[in-house]
């Protein structure tokens, strides 16, 4: 069952070969047997999840099914679920229970989705491993000695080993992408404004955008369908109709189209192994009859520093909320105010969190605001039109997702700077505000490597499109770590 795509269940849904109460309790059951050694999970509401199923259930019996009823997924922790603990896998909210759906949530339960459960992330999603988490690193199926990316690790995970057949996450600068590429699954991170980050716990809201992660592009396309759309509560969300992107799928022809390979993206710093895979899914693409042509986008290497700028200075603002006295962690008897203040956010926040506010708190003072924060508005500003530029010559844009395939637990978390360059090909796109999906093209050393679709804004359902097209063509989205087969 577990090696199923959600296309696949749902049709076994319909035919009743089986039920949701069935496929949900196959799951939990899956969560309790092997994620003591992942540590996807941070909650699994294993009550409710059935509750959910019986209901889908009556649902699929009186014929009111839309293609997700019934399905299991799991929410990374980042989305506020009413009733059950949100942490944002952080001391400081811990004890937090959200009164409130997130929308993504409220929507994927109107669809009928069936929640495992919340999955283990990045504190506040900072990080490109997942080992910033309060509650400990999750470890990537494909070998358990590494990590599965970050920030929502614990989706990837969760998704890679078979414990749910798909999950949300985020991303701010790659959160989606990254540990999709790392675990061997299809993660999109959609246009900035397609889906709504309201009830989305904010690290950067002008760089945060949820979709979804998967094993195939169909299911990503089934998602991301459920879940985008306007949001009179989210003031960025945009006015614009969604599509069924699942039912266009087949119009995205490979054939005649222009896909542009940065220069940039394949120099120095590039593991050998995932060059090859990536040149061999190119292959694929020319086979289809795409026409490939290299494309510049000059800017790239300010991409990291200029995110290491935008998102600790809106994080910095962001994360004030959290003082000790509204909601979430609170120090143990508190002297004065000030006291109340620094001991929570001290005791409450973990070390990178602590770099980030501090950095943004200092690139945005009176005496650096212009020197650094403005400074990088402009950066974003010329990061954004070398993609311009490079759409007026190419449909799409093809690359890597990660420089290397996953790297072991600890390996580099005592160097930022090297953690950061995880994210060197994935950042550009969320200061851009573009679409792009990371897809599964092979493996280099018997780990899963990402291939990059990057597209004009709105081109989701292309990038969609294009991948499905290739999983057509190539099983490696079929590919299960063999200890959860
Ligand atoms: N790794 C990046 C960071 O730590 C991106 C995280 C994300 O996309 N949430 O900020």
């Amino acid at each position: 069952m577990h090696s199923k795509t959600i296309a696949e269940l749902f049709a076994d849904l319909r035919a009743r070969r089986v039920s949701s109460s069935e496929l949900t309790r196959h799951f939990l059951e899956r969560i309790s047997r092997f994620d003591s050694g992942l540590n996807s999970f941070i909650s699994v509401t294993e009550d409710a999840a059935i509750a959910a199923a019986a209901a889908a259930d009556r649902r699929l019996a009186t014929g009111d099914a839309g293609p997700l009823t019934g399905i299991p997924l799991a929410h990374k922790d980042i989305f506020c679920t009413r009733g059950v603990k949100t942490s944002c896998g952080s001391r400081m909210l811990d004890n937090f229970i959200s009164p409130y759906d997130a929308t993504v949530v409220e929507r994927m339960e109107q669809a009928g989705v069936v929640m495992l459960g919340k999955t283990n992330m990045d504190e506040f999603a900072m990080g490109s491993s997942n080992e910033t988490s309060w509650y400990g690193p999750v470890r990537n199926p494909w070998d358990r000695t590494r990590v599965p990316g970050g920030s929502s690790g614990g989706s990837a995970a969760a998704v890679a080993a078979r414990l749910a057949p798909a999950a949300t996450g985020t991303d701010t600068g790659g959160s989606i992408r990254q540990p999709a590429a790392l675990c061997g699954l299809t993660g999109l991170k959609p246009t900035y404004g397609r889906v709504s980050r309201y009830g989305m716990i904010a690290f950067a809201s002008s760089l945060d955008q949820a979709g979804p992660i998967a094993t195939s592009a169909e299911d990503a396309a089934l998602l991301l369908t459920a879940m985008a759309g306007f949001d009179p509560r989210d003031s960025t969300s945009l006015e614009r109709p969604v599509p069924d992107y699942r039912a266009q799928l087949d119009d995205t022809s490979v054939a005649g189209l222009t896909i542009g390979l940065p220069r940039e993206y394949f120099g120095d710093g590039l593991d050998s192994g995932v060059a090859r895979a990536v040149e061999e899914a190119v292959d694929v693409y020319r086979r289809l009859g795409a026409n490939v042509v290299e494309v510049s986008l000059p800017n790239s290497a300010l991409a990291v520093p200029t995110y290491y700028v935008v998102a600790p200075a809106e994080c910095s603002s962001n994360l004030s909320r959290f003082d000790g006295v509204r909601f979430g962690y609170r120090c143990e008897e508190p002297l004065n105010l000030i006291d109340l203040y620094e001991r929570s956010r001290g005791e409450g926040f973990g070390a990178e969190v602590k770099r980030r506010i501090m950095i943004g708190t200092y690139v945005l003072s009176a005496g650096y605001y212009d020197a650094y924060y403005l400074k990088a508005q402009r950066l974003r500003r010329l990061i954004s039109d070398d993609f311009r530029r490079a759409f007026t010559e190419v449909d799409v844009i093809l690359g890597p997702t990660a420089p290397t395939p996953a790297f072991g637990l600890g390996a580099k978390q005592d160097d930022p700077l090297t953690m950061y360059l995880c994210d060197i090909y994935t950042i550009a796109v969320n200061l851009a505000g573009l679409p792009a999906l990371s897809l599964p093209c092979g493996f280099a050393g018997g780990l899963p490597v990402g291939l990059q679709l990057i597209g004009d804004y709105f081109a989701d359902g292309r990038l969609l499109g294009l991948a499905h097209a290739y999983q057509r063509e190539t099983d490696w989205h079929r590919r299960i770590p063999a200890e959860y087969k």
